[in-house]
């Protein structure tokens, strides 16, 4: 299919970078001079790379040269090893890429821990043959095998594992895209994305066939402090509930839930504003997953240099050490607390979304 023209042009409110850096193979690729034919159309500064390298003089100083890394989008080629698709347990049964990196400033963002080198957003220009990789997992996951409550999703794969789509779909394209691709697929499959932004109006009218499940990534208003440069939590859940009028299955991530002061009713006042954002809609088709906040010592020496003035609590205070399957460590919750907050979600979402489907606690 045509993928460089599955897109709409930008809102006022879209994430404009500063400049795109494209390298000399990601201008060999239709999407990629598609992204570059945007990115001019909207007067952002396009720098051709001489080679494949990525190059970007970043300042001296720490602050500038985060806030330079995170105004830049680079267009590159994703390589056979990045379209290796990865298990990516409990979200769904395989991560596909389609960008690395995102815009926006959360104090607690889980990238941070993930992606190495300065927070420069980078989107693939390959987006076909990331695409054409896809078939090769089908019937292969872990997840929907083994799970009955998702059996009929078929194979899914996660698109928001390093990035954050719906940020930077004005510009690029590739969700939009890989929607229509998974609804042109003759398989059992599914797509899966979870955003905190709100323009979703590129996607309202993509054949998507149902599959395609869109998850808003919120946390209570009281919270916004800790997620900069992201949508309103309300225009996410509105952006949320057209999806579903458009025939979208969709779903909440809450995430990361914080037990910070007030947590209990700034979580329960969330429940209710679902509630009432999606009365309504026909035929609902609504997931739910449950990520408490967690990080470890290399994430949290990352997001403290990024965010130094951070009210996010990431001290020992509450906290354990949990040791993952790969031997690495990180701090969660400590028992007493994760009991009391995953009491209070499971009595609330059971009172007031009860058609719901929880996937998940983690
Ligand atoms: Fe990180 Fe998600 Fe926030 Fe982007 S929106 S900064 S990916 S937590």
């Amino acid at each position: 299919m045509d993928i460089s023209s599955a897109s709409s042009p930008p809102t006022s409110r879209s994430w404009r970078p500063r400049r795109l850096i494209a390298t000399r193979a990601a201008r060999a690729f239709d999407h990629g001079r598609a992204i570059i034919a945007r990115a001019e159309a909207l007067g952002i500064e396009v720098v051709a790379l001489p080679g494949d390298r990525l190059t970007l003089a970043l300042p001296d100083d720490p602050r500038r040269a985060y806030a330079e890394a995170k105004a830049t989008l680079a267009l590159v080629v994703a390589p056979p090893s990045k379209r290796r698709l990865q298990p990516i347990a409990p979200s769904a049964d395989w991560r596909v890429d389609l960008a690395e990196g995102c815009p926006a400033h959360c104090s607690y963002c889980y990238l941070a821990g993930s992606l190495k080198g300065p927070p420069i957003t980078r989107v693939y220009a390959n987006l076909d043959e990331i695409l054409g990789s896809l078939p090769a997992y089908l019937g292969r996951g872990t997840i929907t095998s083994r799970t009955a409550a998702r059996a009929h999703e078929g194979t899914t794969f996660e698109a928001s594992c390093y990035t954050d789509p719906l940020a930077l779909e004005p510009l690029t394209g590739s969700l939009s895209a890989a929607i229509a691709w998974f609804g042109q697929w003759e398989a059992e499959a599914q797509l899966r994305f979870t955003t905190k932004f709100a323009d979703v109006d590129p996607l309202l009218g993509i054949a998507h066939r149902g599959r395609t499940r869109m998850r808003a990534s919120i946390n209570p208003r009281a919270f916004a402090r800790f997620e900069g440069g992201t949508a309103p939590v309300a225009e996410r859940l509105e952006a949320l509930r057209r999806m579903a009028e458009a025939g979208y299955p969709i779903g909440l991530t809450i995430a990361p839930i914080i037990a910070a002061d007030g947590w209990e009713d700034a979580y329960g006042g969330l429940v209710d504003d679902v509630a009432a954002v999606l009365a309504g809609v026909a035929g609902l088709d609504l997931t739910i997953e449950l990520i408490t906040h967690r990080f470890n010592t290399g994430s949290k020496a990352v997001l403290d240099s990024w965010y130094p003035g951070s009210a996010l609590d990431m001290t020992a205070q509450n906290r354990v050490t949990k040791r993952t399957k790969f031997g690495s460590e990180k701090q969660v919750y400590d028992a007493a607390t994760m009991r009391m907050l995953r009491g209070f979600f499971e009595r609330r979402i059971a009172d007031t979304l009860p058609f719901a489907r929880v996937l998940y606690w983690t």
